[in-house]
């Protein structure tokens, strides 16, 4: 009968092994639904608070569009260089105006101011 005690030791602790294994991989995974969870809530957060931001008007020029004037020039001072090194890296800079004539693509949609819907007098 020894043979018999051999053979289900031997089952006993493969069945064993696979259990704890299967046990830990269900936990991990567990782990990571839930972190992945959690990133998934952080990341809506973060697009609801960049959905209530107004739009920057801001000029493909990278200047803020009240930097420029009717005509559309702007007037932010900007750094040109002047000079240049053999691997066409500027080695000077001059101060001068930003010679940009205004974007001129489509224009953020302006806000709309509503009231809050309230029952005050
Ligand atoms: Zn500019
Ligand atoms: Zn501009």
């Amino acid at each position: 009968m020894s043979w018999f005690w051999v053979v289900l030791l031997v089952f006993w602790t493969g069945g064993f092994a696979w259990l704890a294994d299967t046990v830990r991989t269900a936990l991990r995974n567990r782990h990571e639904r839930k972190l992945e969870l959690l990133e998934a809530t952080k990341q809506e957060r973060l697009a609801v608070e960049a959905a209530q931001q107004p739009p920057e008007p801001v000029c493909g020029c990278a200047h803020h569009l009240a930097k420029h004037d009717k005509q559309g020039r702007c007037h932010e001072r900007v750094e040109v260089p002047t000079a240049w090194d053999e691997n066409k890296k500027p080695l000077r800079y001059e101060a001068a105006q930003c010679n940009c004539q205004q974007y001129v693509g489509p224009q953020p949609l302006s806000q709309v101011y509503a009231e809050d819907l309230t029952d005050r007098i």
